[in-house]
């Protein structure tokens, strides 16, 4: 079901564009769909409430909540069940945030990646994304969601945006609270730039050599490092939103003096920040977790040389690695 489903059925039944906003404040906000003491009457026409119960119930259906996973920064893995038996992760974030996923599976096979060892199973549908935010706030609050879950943004596009479109209106978040992760893709730049609500845009740059990132992301699009971050700048200076550049820190593979020299050299005055996240290691991929030290002092040389840099760790970093391994592990799916 995509979101323009939702509205063209209301439509139907005589709702009009405020009528609409109401019923989806409703579902995404769980706000209640009066005001005061005026009766539902003065608010919605007689065949919307007619249908509303059914198609609440249809709506909060589209997700369930399979299994949650409590880290000890205060975020939680959720293993989420879509109707037709796929399964997807949502992770709470700290702060109120909330990681969604947009695929299942993903077909870009960053060889770093668990998601990416399926290929792509199918996309999820614009409410499909929206009902892991619903089924969040049934949670907790969710002020901020960034498309960073299973999956490549890009590679979804009508239905990413159309989320995020519903989620910076109806869903009440600020558009630079909303993230849109990619690993770069000219025609989602062209489009996050047309769209009413702009989000906020990471990239995911992981090296600064183009042959290296061909074989980490060997199916991503053909931009150089050098590429993406121009079109980020590009993207950074319309919008007013600094460029989230995510680099996966991966031992003895992009933590060499020869990445630093070539950060410094593209990142160096950009309108962004750099985001290293020290890889989560997986017992059967072949990439190493670098020291939480040697991160570190990797970030401070860069800061010091005039780059924006944080270190993070994921979230639930203690609960279960990477995006991917809650949803492999629920099927029992080779890690390998
Ligand atoms: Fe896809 Fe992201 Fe995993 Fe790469 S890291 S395979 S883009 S989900």
């Amino acid at each position: 079901m995509a979101i323009a489903d939702i509205e063209r059925r209301l439509t139907a039944l005589g709702a009009n564009d405020a009528h609409v906003q109401r019923v989806l404040r409703h579902w995404v906000q769980d706000r209640p769909l009066t005001e005061g003491r005026r009766k539902l009457e003065h608010f919605l026409p007689q065949a919307v409430r007619d249908a509303l119960p059914a198609l609440m119930d249809e709506l909060h259906g589209l997700t369930r909540l399979l299994e949650s996973h409590p880290g000890e920064d205060g975020s939680a893995r959720l293993l989420v069940g879509l109707r037709d038996g796929q399964t997807v992760e949502s992770v709470l974030l700290p702060r109120d945030g909330l990681c969604v996923s947009s695929q299942v599976g993903c077909a870009v096979g960053c060889q770093f990646c668990m998601t990416g060892r399926d290929g792509l199973l199918r996309q999820v549908t614009s409410a499909e994304i929206v009902a892991q935010v619903a089924l969040a706030r049934r949670q907790r609050a969710v002020k901020k969601v960034v498309f960073m879950g299973m999956g490549e943004p890009s590679h979804n596009l009508d239905a990413v945006l159309e989320a995020i479109q519903l989620l910076g209106t109806a869903g009440n978040i600020g558009h630079k609270n909303l993230v849109f992760s990619t690993v770069g893709d000219p025609r989602a730049f062209e489009r996050l730039s047309d769209g009413p609500v702009k989000p906020a845009l990471a990239l995911s740059l992981h090296t600064t050599k183009p042959a290296l990132r061909r074989e980490l992301l060997p199916r991503a699009p053909r931009l150089t490092p050098r590429e993406l971050v121009e079109a980020g700048e590009r993207y950074a200076r319309e919008t007013g939103y600094p460029i989230q550049y995510q680099w996966t820190l991966l031992d003895g593979v992009n933590d060499g003096e020869d990445e630093l020299d070539g950060i410094v050299e593209l990142l160096k005055g950009k309108y962004g920040v750099l985001n290293m996240i020290p890889y989560n290691s997986v017992p059967t991929l072949p990439f190493v977790r670098p020291d939480w030290d040697k991160a570190r002092d990797i970030a401070r040389r860069l800061h010091e040389r005039g780059v924006l840099t944080k270190l993070r760790d994921s979230a639930g970093q203690d609960v279960e690695g990477g995006c991917g391994q809650l949803r492999a592990r629920s099927l029992d799916l080779p890690r390998e």
